[in-house]
């Protein structure tokens, strides 16, 4: 038995995923327990997995649902969330992160197999809590999700998938049904080596604060909403 993260280690030496294959992780890099959660007045338990990268911002927390007797080739449906305090804590409803948050959990815990890998180092498409804050200010003023970002000096979508895909690996994830809307993640996942065997897409209804932003993500980023 190899010791947390050399069995992801291995396999990313085995995988043509070029610069990747010469990253390292600790060996303690995962963690695991059990995490009991209320969803839409049920309780259920999840295996809880929690990973930390490169640096100590980077962490993911992973919640997988597993049906008693699931099939040993079942491919699991999978979320990749990035974190959004205003979102996921306080139900903003600036944006939709909380719908579909609320909707990929209802999705993977009634599939036979399921997993979320939450990402919070991901607020904001990657800029951090700070920056989001800044940019809706500007949205405020009228611009648009995209140029509110590049007005604060940040990428519209900084977010990288290494650490999600390696996760993915070392659960035995490295073929999924990706719960996204966004296209670019799954091909930011799939130059990670990830299988995608089918996109499904979280509908979720806009409100009269998320219109414009949900807009946007269609007209300039190419989301499927
Ligand atoms: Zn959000």
């Amino acid at each position: 038995m190899l010791p947390n993260g050399a069995y992801a280690n291995l396999l990313w030496e085995l995988c043509d995923v070029g610069a990747l294959k010469s990253a390292k992780l600790p060996a303690d890099w995962s963690v695991e327990t059990v995490l009991p959660i209320a969803l839409e007045g049920r309780e259920l338990t999840l295996e809880a997995h929690a990973y930390q990268g490169d640096t100590t911002e980077e962490q993911v927390l992973v919640l997988i649902h597993r049906a008693p007797n699931v099939a040993k080739d079942e491919i699991p449906v999978v979320r990749i969330h990035s974190g959004c305090v205003t979102g996921d804590i306080f139900h903003s409803l600036r944006c939709d992160c909380y719908q579909q948050l609320q909707a990929a959990l209802k999705v993977l815990t009634t599939a036979p197999y399921g997993a979320i890998v939450y990402v919070p180092y991901h607020e904001g498409r990657g800029i951090g809590l700070f920056k989001k804050i800044q940019a809706y200010a500007l949205q405020d003023k009228g611009l648009d999700t995209v140029e509110a970002n590049i007005s604060v000096g940040a990428p519209v979508d900084s977010r990288d998938y290494d650490l999600s895909a390696r996760v993915l690996v070392d659960l035995g994830m490295s073929e999924v049904k990706l719960l996204s809307n966004n296209p670019a993640k799954e091909q930011a996942l799939k130059a990670k080596g990830i299988r995608i065997a089918e996109r499904v897409p979280i509908v979720v209804p806009p409100n009269k604060f998320n219109k414009r932003y949900l807009e946007t993500k269609r007209a300039r980023m190419a989301h499927k909403i």
